[in-house]
This record gives structure tokens, sequence and C-alpha cells, in this order.
């Protein structure tokens, strides 16, 4: 059963993003799709082993053909050097440009085969079916899709928009915590850009209040949706405004280099990014120490982590190689209020080290 629905519009581009129960429905929904030759499903055998069977019993008795390819699970496997794979396994399969690529997995696999659409034969159609909350609130939103390089994360990528997204709402019911809180994370970062109603409803909401199906989440999802899908219509390729989706990630990201993907998930590191930002924030555009307060006891209530314990100055020096830096001076984003983001602001090295410290040090983090 459609649980409730939004259209992602831009220039050139229009698709909804539905969230159902489960997975019944799907067949109809590909079966919309106009002259398919071929079904590639790309998933990993981790989320296959609990879901295929539900996947299986839906598209069996689809009219076209379909093949199932497994890639290796974990954002290392979503590497360049697994693509041959894919694209010969495709080619093998007679794969021609009316074929269609269904992601059923999370970021990972969404990002890897999205990839995959965009690039072979110049380009084929693709079907998000997301199985995370990162996926279903952000990653699936907006068609970046890339593929990691040794030398660096979605070096190599691409914007490509599916033709819909498909989010069954019961994988959520196997998702490990350090999953929740990923998306958890991107919802808190959507409210604070927001700055509306949404942002006050989560400072009456608890960790607990997210299972898959509650009402809370399918409301904090479809505002999610919202949120991102109107920064990305307005702005594809980011040329400007959708930079401001990257609110706590320029510390988030330096946080999981200098941890070597290990220690964090995603979205805990953009957690205590957030904070920096927001601190970074009350120093330069005026934020409010209420709202900074506020923001604090918000994630504080989802168990998302806020307190910095890295060194300061290895975080800034991970920052300095990531590959936003212009120049000298690092930007952020950050915000004047809740609501009114900025982008692109230049701040001293200095400046950065001193609020670092404040957060590896400030009591009221707990
Ligand atoms: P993200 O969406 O945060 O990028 P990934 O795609 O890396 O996450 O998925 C994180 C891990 O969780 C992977 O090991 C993946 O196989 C697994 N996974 C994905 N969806 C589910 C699910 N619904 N239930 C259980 N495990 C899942
Ligand atoms: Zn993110």
């Amino acid at each position: 059963m459609m649980l409730q629905k939004r259209e992602v519009e831009g220039s050139g581009f229009r698709y909804p993003i539905e969230l159902h129960e489960d997975l019944s429905g799907l067949r109809e929904k590909l079966e919309s799709l106009k002259k398919v030759s071929r079904f590639f499903i790309i998933t990993n055998r981790e989320i296959a082993g609990i879901y295929e069977k539900y996947l299986i019993q839906e598209i069996q008795s689809l009219s076209v053909p379909y093949t199932i390819i497994y890639a290796k699970p974990g954002e290392k496997n979503k590497h360049i050097d697994r693509l041959k794979k894919v694209f010969h396994e495709m080619v093998k399969s007679d794969a021609d440009r009316k074929a269609v690529i269904v992601a059923f997995g999370g970021g990972v696999i969404g990002d890897f085969a999205g990839f995959v659409a965009a690039s072979y034969q110049r380009g084929i159609r693709f079907v998000q079916v997301p199985t995370t909350l990162l996926a279903c609130v952000d990653s699936s939103v907006g068609g970046k899709v890339a593929v990691n390089l040794d030398l660096g994360k979605n070096m190599i990528g691409a914007f490509h928009q599916p033709e819909f997204v498909f989010a069954p709402m019961f994988t959520l019911s196997t998702l490990p915590e350090k999953e929740w809180s990923c998306g958890l994370a991107e919802i808190v970062k959507h409210a604070f850009l927001d700055g509306g109603e949404f942002l006050n409803r989560l400072t009456h909401v608890k960790r607990s209040d997210f299972s898959a199906g509650s009402e809370v989440l399918r409301y904090c999802i479809d505002e999610s949706v919202r949120i991102k899908s109107n920064v990305v219509g307005q702005d594809e390729k980011e040329g400007g405004l959708r930079a401001i989706l990257n609110l706590g990630h320029t510390t988030g990201h330096a946080i999981e280099s200098l941890t070597q993907y290990k220690k964090y998930s995603h979205g805990e590191a953009v957690s205590i990014g957030l904070i920096t930002a927001l601190l970074l924030s009350r120093k330069i555009l005026g934020f409010s120490d209420s709202n900074l307060s506020k923001a604090v006891q918000i994630m504080k209530s989802l168990s998302l982590p806020v307190r910095l314990k890295e060194k300061p100055a290895d975080v800034l020096t991970h920052m300095e190689h990531d590959k936003k830096k212009e120049g000298k001076t690092l930007n952020f984003v950050l915000l004047e209020d809740f609501g009114k983001p900025k982008f692109g602001v230049p701040v001293e090295r200095d400046l950065i080290l001193e609020v670092l410290k404040f957060q590896k040090g400030w009591e009221e983090l707990g």
C-alpha cells in the first residue's frame, strides 16, 4: 500500500518519491515504464538474504525479463574497480539502451547502481528502491550518483535522476542502529535548513519514536524529502544553492577520514559537524544561544553524537585536504538562524580551531 508521495521537479526532470508499506505495488510501477528490454536489479547478499524472497514474489510475473546482480556490500566496494564486472554481466545479458537498472539497497547500492545506469551506453534509465533511512531521506533524492577512487570518495560520478523512487518501509525493521543514526542526522540537517514547523516537531520526539512505519518516521521522511527536493529542484547541479545541503559535512567528512571511516557512521560524523557549523554560525553570523541549545537538545534526544572527541588540529588538517577547499581559507555552510542558511562563508583557520576546541570541552554537550 502506498503511504505517501512527493514529486521532485526541476528543469527537465520530474519524478515521484513514494513511500510504501512493503514491496507490493512495485511490479505495477515497473510495468508502467515504457519499452523496457530487461530489468537489472543491483543489490547485495546482505539485503538479498533478508528481502530477496519478497522482491522475487513481486517481480516473478513481470512481462519483461530480469537479472539480479549482486554487488559486494559496504562503502569500500562502491569502487570504480567493481564497475567492470557489472558492465560485463550486462553486456553478456544483451543489455541495450532500453535496459533499466533497479537499485535495491541503501545509499551505497543507490550510488553505485545509479552510476552504472548513468554510464552504461551513455546512460540508461534507473529506479531506486531504498532500504535504509539515509537512502530514503537523502541519497535517493536528487540524482547524485558516484563511485569512489582509492584517492577519494565520490570522485567519479554523474547527475542522473531516477524514473521513480519506491521506498518500502518494512525493510527498515532490520536496519542496524548505526544506520538509523545515519538517516536521523540528515533529517535533523534538513530541519535546521528549513527552520519551520518541522523543526518544532523534532523538539518533541525521541529516538524510540522512530521505528519502521511509525507515524513520526513517516512524517520526518516526508518533510525531509520535501526540503531536499525543493533545493534540488532549484539547483540540480550544485551551481549554488544546492551547496546548503553540505551543512555539517565539512567537519563531518574530516572526522570520517581522520578516523578512517571506522569509528563513526557518516551520519554520526555529520552530527558532530552540525554542532561545529552552529558554533561557527554563532561566532560569525550571530546564530543565537537559544537556537544552539535547541539544536543540542534535539540531537541528544535522538541519541546523535554532538561532542568532538578527536584532536582539533587533526580535524583541521583533514578539512584542508577535503576536495571542497578553495584556496587557503575554508568555506562553510552556516546558519544566520534556523531556515536561513548561507553557503560559501570563508572561515579563518584560527577560528575553526577555537570552535573545535570549545566543542571538545563544552559541558552542555554532556
Ligand atoms: P547507507 O544508506 O547509509 O549509505 P549502506 O548502503 O552502506 O548504507 O548500507 C549499510 C549496511 O546496511 C550495508 O551493509 C547494507 O548491506 C545493510 N542494509 C541495507 N539495508 C538494510 C536493511 N533494510 N536491513 C538490514 N541491513 C541493511
Ligand atoms: Zn550526508
